[in-house]
């Protein structure tokens, strides 16, 4: 199985997944899936910031997402509360690719050699950052877990 990541939508409760489970809207119009996306790039943007930052550099939830070590059997879980860090990750990275904030020359030189050699397969960086958005979004409006598979 290719890697993949989802945020299960709240029609069911307690746990979609539960045998148990009973619809509370018998017409879910997601099928389970409120948002569902290929999470390559967002993995090799972590190998980027640990790269460039190293690994206690305070992206912390990038550098897991880019860590298969991390995963549990291929699988990794970032809760409602995990992804609102997350998102303070994102907003700092933004602030540093804007230049508005300074990420250091050492780190923009490093930066910029990573990127020049592994640039991401499918979008800019900018478009990798509104998808980790996207799924931030979608586990708050959801109360979900962002759902990693390996
Ligand atoms: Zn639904």
């Amino acid at each position: 199985m290719g890697k993949w990541c989802v945020v299960k939508c709240n029609c069911f409760e307690p746990e979609p997944d539960l045998p148990s489970a009973k619809a509370r809207n018998t017409d879910c119009s997601h099928k389970g899936i409120f948002l569902e996306l290929w999470p390559g790039d967002l993995i090799g943007l972590g190998y980027g910031i640990e790269d460039a930052f190293g690994k206690a550099s305070g992206f912390e939830f990038f550098t897991k997402i880019g860590d298969w070590q991390q995963y549990e059997d291929e699988y990794l879980k970032l809760s409602p509360e995990d992804a609102q860090l997350w998102e303070l990750e994102i907003e700092q990275l933004k602030r540093y690719l804007s230049g508005e904030e300074s990420m250091g020359w050492h780190e923009r030189r490093k930066w910029d050699e990573y990127f020049a050699t592994h640039p991401p397969l499918y979008s800019t960086i900018n478009e990798i950052l509104e998808d980790g958005l996207n799924l931030i979004r979608a586990s708050q409006k959801m109360s979900r877990p962002i759902e990693f598979f390996w």
